[in-house]
């Protein structure tokens, strides 16, 4: 086991969100019809930002690496596990001045990656589904977004970079505890229970990308096959409930760990024994937990069943930008999303 891995089973120990619960979240909850959902505070006017420097200098090279980043809480404090909300901003903005713009990871898998030329993908991926990634608070009755969680954050950056997309991936529970249940319930950190379809159904809304990241995130490889296939069949039923008819095409690994039948993890199906119901998945996409930049879904040994990611905390992305830079390892589009551009060797 890693180094990384270690620290990262020592957070999840920590963590109340990887106790059990039975609640899958699942049909039947509705949300308030009478509240509208806006930003808290007013978006100042368009103000674009210079195209990325040396960007008509960036040779293509649609062989190289992409960033597939992975955040966990979004909170006031920065640490292993948690990014300072102030620094989450400062990520969107280092990485828009130095040329990348975001896709999904759908887009990723498809190889379906039309940015223009001198530009580099980047995979924003959110683990957890906790109330910083996504809060709601109430003001004289209406929904708002708290603009220092990151949903709030990213809609901010968005409005003020027409090139900056909604493509970011959300990894969510819908049965754990400490408010890991699509962005918080129970009154957890002020989220209320019927909040939560809400906001999952305004991320799908809004082009975003939901995830797989189980029921409450139980280590697969200690499970049987039924349960490691109900963990994740309970998780794109609740998905259903509030945006119906959703294909669900990634799933990132609770604590980065396979169940023992590894295929379980791309499909299955569980038969909900209550109802006699039976519900199949098939991912298209599995996030590993670390491993650094991900392969060029052009390159030959491109693998999107086992996807590296890069955890972002303190320097992290810094130093991965610059590695990716000074290796001559960056994926860059050649503005044609008809060819594979390939980087002569430097
Ligand atoms: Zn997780």
């Amino acid at each position: 086991m890693s180094i990384k891995q270690q620290l990262y089973f020592a957070l999840i120990a920590a963590c109340a969100a990887c106790g059990g619960s039975s609640d899958s979240g699942g049909a039947g909850q509705r949300d308030a019809a009478d509240t509208t959902i806006q930003a808290a505070t007013p978006i100042p006017a368009a103000q674009q930002p210079p195209a990325p420097a040396g960007a008509d200098t960036m040779t293509p090279n649609e062989l190289g690496r992409i960033p597939v980043l992975e955040y966990h809480l979004i909170g006031d404090q920065e640490g292993r596990w948690q990014r300072e909300h102030g620094q989450f901003r400062k990520d969107l903005e280092l990485l828009y001045a130095r040329g990348y713009r975001p896709i999904t990871a759908a887009e990723y898998v498809d190889g379906r990656i039309d940015l223009p030329r001198g530009v580099s993908p980047v995979v924003f991926t959110f683990d957890d589904a906790s109330p910083g990634q996504f809060r709601y608070t109430e003001q004289n009755g209406q929904l708002v977004i708290d603009p220092n969680s990151a949903v709030g954050i990213w809609l901010d950056f968005a409005k003020r970079h027409s090139d900056w997309k909604n493509k970011a991936v959300w990894c969510m529970l819908s049965g754990a505890e400490a408010g890991r249940s699509f962005f918080g319930n129970k009154d957890i950190e002020g989220q209320k229970t019927e909040w939560r379809h809400r906001k999952v159904k305004f991320l799908a809304d809004q082009g975003f990308e939901l995830c797989n990241h189980t029921l409450w995130h139980a280590q697969l490889s200690k499970y049987p096959d039924d349960f490691v296939q109900e963990q994740i069949a309970r998780l794109q039923l609740a998905v259903d409930s509030a945006v119906p008819g959703y294909r669900i095409r990634t799933f990132a690994l609770p604590l980065g760990v396979w169940p023992k039948n590894r295929g379980l993890a791309e499909k299955g199906s569980w038969t909900d024994p209550k109802t006699g119901k039976t519900t199949t998945y098939h991912h298209d996409v599995i996030l590993e937990v670390a491993g650094g930049p991900a392969r060029s879904p052009h390159d030959p040994q491109f693998n999107g069943l086992s996807t590296n990611r890069v955890q972002v905390y303190l320097n992290e992305l810094e130093k991965t930008l610059n590695y990716l830079d000074k290796s001559g390892t960056r994926y860059v589009s050649d503005g044609d999303p008809g060819t594979v551009a390939k980087k002569n060797a430097p």
